[in-house]
């Protein structure tokens, strides 16, 4: 099933994010975690690349296995700065064959051990975008920004690169990981105000260690709430109070944004098959059991 059918059903939509196993890694670990997290009956299920095609097979494999074995929508993520045309074009047919319809095309990071094409091919997600539509009919997400991209000086110059990249076909947009409600409405009317009107999906990471928030504010320059920070010093060195205090925040986070109209929540479950169920319980009533 295409994703933008399923956004356009008039309910709250859930889904959740899972990384492949990366190189020589075994899959067993990852597809038990992504098996655990299907029974919870995310609306999709969104499977992340690796940068340089390394784990590409890998992406399609899991997400083959979400979708033909599980029976649960799948999204291929899929990015092209270090991948030459070939590799691209593979990777699509390899996506359309295993019956996914749905990629989220990505630039990617710019790698920073060098080797790999960078830029020779495709600059940016929009181009990959042309690309995939040349391939298949394929249901298009990309990424968004509510603070904008980490090397994009400027928020409204961010915003004009978005709307290039929408309308070179993109039919929903994902955020990138906020932790203040507020900075996604803002950026929801600016970007309205722009005439970007596909719609836009809330990435929600629930922080479970203290040591995911510096590693993910420092790739992200994401603002943390001092809030935030509070619970962080307050808990972080005691495991299980942390993790509680990061679901009961995300849960938070997640009913702000469904009662302030935001329909479609996507979850960073960072293959923690129990965070996910946390969360997902605590919204039963919210967003409703049945998927
Ligand atoms: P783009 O949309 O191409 O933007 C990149 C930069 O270029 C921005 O600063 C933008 O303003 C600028 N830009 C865009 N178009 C133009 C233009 N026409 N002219 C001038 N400047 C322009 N990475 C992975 O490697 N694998 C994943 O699976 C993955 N999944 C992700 C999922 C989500 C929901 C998000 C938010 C990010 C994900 N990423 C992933 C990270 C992503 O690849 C990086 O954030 C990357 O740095 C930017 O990718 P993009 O597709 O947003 O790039």
């Amino acid at each position: 099933m295409k994703i933008k059918d399923i956004l356009a059903r008039d309910k709250v939509t859930l889904s959740f994010e899972v990384f492949p196993p990366k190189k020589g890694m075994p899959f067993d670990p990852i597809v038990a975690a992504v098996d655990r997290l299907c029974q919870s009956r995310p609306d999709f299920m969104s499977v992340t690349y690796g940068a340089g095609g390394g784990t590409g097979h890998n992406t399609v494999k899991i997400a083959s296995h979400v979708q033909n074995d599980l029976g649960v929508t799948a999204l291929a993520h899929l990015s092209c700065v270090s991948s030459t045309k070939e590799q691209v074009v593979s990777a699509i047919d390899e996506i359309k064959a295993a019956g996914i319809e749905n990629i989220l095309a990505l630039r990617g990071d710019i790698p920073k051990d060098g080797g790999y094409p960078v830029g020779e091919y495709y600059n940016y997600a929009s181009e990959l975008v042309t690309e995939i539509k040349k391939h298949g009919d394929f249901c298009i997400g990309a990424a968004c920004y509510p603070e904008g991209h980490i090397e994009c000086a400027h928020k409204e110059d961010d915003i004009a690169n978005l709307k290039i990249k929408v309308d070179s076909g993109v039919d929903f947009l994902t955020t990138q990981m906020f932790f203040d409600n507020n900075v996604l409405y803002n950026f929801l009317y600016r970007i309205r105000e722009r005439g970007i009107t596909v719609p836009v999906i809330a990435g929600i990471m629930p922080i479970t260690n203290p040591k995911q928030i510096s590693r993910t504010t420092e790739l992200s320059g994401t603002y943390v709430p001092t809030r935030f920070k509070a619970i962080v010093d307050k808990f972080g060195s005691n495991p299980e109070a942390m993790k509680q205090a990061g679901i009961a925040y995300a849960t938070e986070q997640i009913i702000d944004l469904v009662a302030n109209g935001v329909k479609g929540i996507h979850i960073y479950t960072m293959n923690k098959p129990d965070v996910a169920e946390s969360i997902r319980r605590n919204l039963s009533h919210i967003i409703g059991d049945e998927q």
